[in-house]
């Protein structure tokens, strides 16, 4: 059998039709694309204001910036995430901290958070910001979160570059309880514009000023000016600024990638509920379900069961990568990398994220995955781990 990978993007003729449409259209990039697409995900999500951008990390620091991060803030994240969810603090200057998971979601954990803050009111430490992450797609707690950041008056962005599509109590992530929710686009991700991303927010405020710090925080807005302009050639610089632009092909391929997202979205849901019933007796640790609400299935993660299984999960993930099987880890637990050690964390601090990711492993999953590639993924799996 050819090489399965981890996850793969769907690309469709009509994908191919709308880029192709763009590259023989007069503008590449500043056009009418971006707008589009930026409707059609807000419209899906339900949310007032969608901000497209260059990729999600990005987007991340964007937001971090309109939130009001800078030098002296306090950021707090969870340890199991990419790094770019850390990152995003320290590029405005802010400390950056983590809360542990908890085990059974493997998202940021409500329990820990509580403790960490009743801490940090003692302390005078609290933080200005919390970015909890929809870790493989599942929703974080955010309807806890957001009564306790507006118990200690902290913000919420949320990372929900696994989570385009996925809902929680009823409601389309990003469409209410964080102050602003960033998605990624990238190709392994849920739909993609190759690189890309997109920050959604209910306050037009932040959004617009979202928006500046995207394209160098300028403006051609005469209500945003402080000066009379001279003409219609004057802009001004309102802010520091970026060029995170996303290009009028990403915009396009994002369209159309989202007309799909209802089908792509069922068929990856229907293989996550097919490997919960192939895997079952084996032992492993199942991503978990809640009735509240419905995950966008980005990852499948499966945890090796010590207690059940003597196999390592080194050997595992080198029995399934020889089989042409491509398997993954995510994630490393952030304050384990070496920048991170060297601004003070250490193996030890979260423990919960760091035994997780001890015996985590990514299985292949994605839309176009066939149940033939999935029954071997299943059948090797099942025999590393009698080894
Ligand atoms: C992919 C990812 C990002 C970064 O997304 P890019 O679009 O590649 O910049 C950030 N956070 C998480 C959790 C991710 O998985």
């Amino acid at each position: 059998m050819a090489f399965i990978p981890y996850s793969r993007q769907s690309i469709t003729e009509d994908d191919i039709a709308a880029v192709t449409a763009v590259l023989r259209s007069e503008f590449l990039t500043q056009g009418a694309e971006v707008p589009r697409f930026e409707a059609s995900f807000a419209a899906l999500h339900g949310v007032a204001h969608a901000v497209a951008v260059s990729n999600a990390t990005a987007g991340l620091h964007i937001a971090c910036l309109a939130l009001g991060i800078g030098p002296g803030s306090r950021v707090w994240t969870s340890p199991n995430s990419f790094l770019a969810s850390a990152n995003c603090a320290l590029y405005c200057g802010a400390t950056i901290d983590f809360v542990d998971i908890d085990p059974a979601t493997r998202n940021l954990s409500v329990a820990a958070l509580q403790r960490k803050l009743e801490q940090a009111e003692r302390r005078g430490t609290l933080p200005q910001l919390l970015i909890p992450v929809d870790f493989a797609g599942l929703p974080a707690d955010l309807r806890e979160m957001r009564a306790l950041a507006d118990r200690y008056g902290f913000r919420i962005l949320e990372d929900a570059s696994h989570a385009t599509g996925a809902s929680y109590l009823g409601q389309p992530v990003g469409s209410a309880w964080a102050d602003a929710s960033v998605f990624s686009f990238h190709a392994v991700k849920i739909v993609t514009t190759a690189e890309g991303g997109l920050v959604t927010t209910r306050d037009a405020q932040l959004a617009e000023r979202l928006r500046l710090l995207r394209s160098h925080g300028m403006t051609r807005e005469r209500s945003q000016m402080d000066f009379e302009p001279e003409g219609p050639w004057v802009y001004e610089q309102q802010l520091l600024g970026y060029n995170y632009r996303m290009t009028e092909m990403q915009a396009a391929l994002g369209s159309s990638q989202l007309k799909r997202l209802p089908q792509m979205q069922a068929q990856r849901a229907a293989l996550a509920e097919r490997y919960d019933g192939l895997l079952a007796r084996l032992p492993l640790r199942l991503p978990a379900r809640t009735a509240d609400r419905r995950s966008a299935w980005h990852l499948y993660v499966v945890e090796l069961d010590a207690q059940r299984t003597r196999a390592t999960r080194a050997a595992v993930f080198q029995a399934l990568r020889e089989a042409q099987i491509g398997v993954n880890v995510h994630y490393i637990p952030i304050h384990t990398q070496p920048h991170y050690q060297r601004l003070g964390f250490k193996p030890g601090d979260f423990p919960d994220a760091e035994a997780y990711y001890a015996g985590a492993i990514s299985l292949p999953l994605f839309p176009d995955m066939r149940t033939d590639e999935q029954d071997h993924v299943v059948a090797t799996l099942e025999q590393a781990l009698r080894a």
